[in-house]
């Protein structure tokens, strides 16, 4: 056995895993903020936590240090990533910091130019910037390539023009990653990748936009009315744009909950201790089948996604392909983490229902999940495909 083989193997078998109880007790004590009812409520993204994740290393984990980067395995990041999920009660924050490493900075990391990299990637591991990545648009969704944001040629560059929305970190982004098609015609073969500076002349950035959970990471619409780039925003060949999404996908489907599963772990452990102490009828809830046995799906669903998460990162670090299992991981950890705080809710009766009691929050946050990185029903169109089934 290798000692990468070991290492997985360790992820996965061992579900305390000092790496990811040295991130989940770090997080306890440094990301436990007493405003977040009201942050949550009034949509707010927490600055002083984030220069926290930024001083730790957490925003750079498996960057290279040539970058500022921590160089980490996959498989440690991940539980890392799943122990600060475990240990921070913010799942906005966590889920900021994993779509920012695991989507915009390791697409910038792969494709982008060295003058990219360089511009950017140390001043977003720093936390001194932000970084977006914009691909959906109002009318093109789960049918990412159908986007009809264009860049049209013009003296030593490009212009943008189109809206992209949903854009997670749009409000506070210097820089984004911005799909667009150079010729509709070619279908995705026509879309062509930028690094597009925040403040470039005809980008417009919307308001945050208040959503149902995930209500600490602010997200907004970012337009483009004759916005002009040099060639020298491009990454990537002209019409190389969908290849780099879909690159950029298999991470973000396999990983991207990573936050989300050290969630559910934190709600099923608040769960077990209240239907534990809980009394009714003389009898502590939990010892009713109807609780105890709606708690054990819970963890029964957060046990199968925490295994194809981990199986899929096995899969990416040995470079076998690993679609199949990401995409199934994607629709495990959303689904479960869903279902685990709905039984939450359900278990914790009306101070489930309560915002001040904190357990509802985590059934909102969970929502955002069966969506973003390919809905659910995409992700089952990927498996079906790859079984053979005709799609
Ligand atoms: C919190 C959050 C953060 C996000 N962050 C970003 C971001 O940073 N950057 C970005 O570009 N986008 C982002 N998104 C957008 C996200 O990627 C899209 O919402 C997602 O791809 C689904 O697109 P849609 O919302 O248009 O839904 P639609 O595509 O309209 O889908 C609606 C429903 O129809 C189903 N459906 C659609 N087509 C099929 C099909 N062929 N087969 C079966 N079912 C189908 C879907 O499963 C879904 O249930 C974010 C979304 C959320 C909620």
């Amino acid at each position: 056995m290798t000692s990468m083989d070991a290492a997985i193997l360790e992820a996965l078998l061992d579900e305390q895993h000092p790496r990811k109880l040295e991130a989940s007790t770090w997080a306890t004590e440094n990301l436990r903020d007493p405003d977040l009812v009201e942050r949550d409520a009034s949509c707010t993204f927490w600055f002083e936590g984030w220069q926290k994740l930024a001083a730790a290393g957490h925003l750079g984990l498996i960057a290279d240090s040539e970058y500022g980067g921590g160089g980490m395995s996959l498989i440690d990041a991940l539980l890392t990533y799943e122990g600060l999920g475990h240990g921070c009660t913010d799942d906005g924050l966590i889920f900021a910091c994993t779509s920012q490493a695991l989507t915009m900075q390791l697409t910038l990391e792969r494709f982008g130019t060295e003058v990219q990299r360089k511009d950017w990637l140390p001043a977003l591991i720093a936390g001194e910037a932000f970084g977006a990545f914009a691909m959906s648009e109002p009318e093109s969704g789960s049918d990412a390539f159908s986007l009809t944001t264009t860049a049209t040629p013009v003296d030593g560059g490009w212009r943008l023009d189109g809206t992209k929305t949903w854009v997670t970190l749009g409000p506070i982004a210097d820089v984004i990653i911005v799909f667009a098609t150079t010729d509709r015609a070619l279908g995705r073969w026509g879309i062509t990748t930028f690094v597009v500076p925040a403040d470039t002349p005809g980008l417009t950035i919307g308001p945050n936009m208040a959503k149902m959970g995930m209500r600490t990471t602010p997200f907004s619409t970012v337009t483009f009315d004759g916005c002009a780039v040099p060639d020298e925003a491009r990454m990537g060949a002209v019409g190389a744009g969908a290849s780099i999404f879909s690159a950029a996908m298999e991470p973000e489907r396999g990983f991207l909950l990573v936050g989300n599963l050290g969630a559910l772990e934190r709600v099923i452990d608040t769960t077990v201790e209240y239907a534990r102490t809980r009394q009714q009828f003389d009898t502590p809830i939990g010892a009713f089948q109807g609780v105890s046995h709606a708690i054990a799906e819970a963890k029964l669903g957060h046990e199968a996604a925490r295994l194809l998460l981990y199986k899929a990162a096995a899969l990416q670090q040995r470079g076998t392909p690993s679609m199949l299992v990401a995409a199934m991981s994607k629709l495990a950890s959303s689904e479960a983490a869903l279902k685990g705080a709905l039984t939450s809710i359900d278990v914790h009766g009306a101070r489930g229902y309560v915002t001040e009691f904190e357990v509802e929050r985590d059934l909102r946050n969970a929502a955002g999940g069966v969506i973003y990185g390919g809905a659910s029903g995409i992700q089952k169109n990927i498996i079906a495909r790859l079984l053979g089934l005709p799609t």
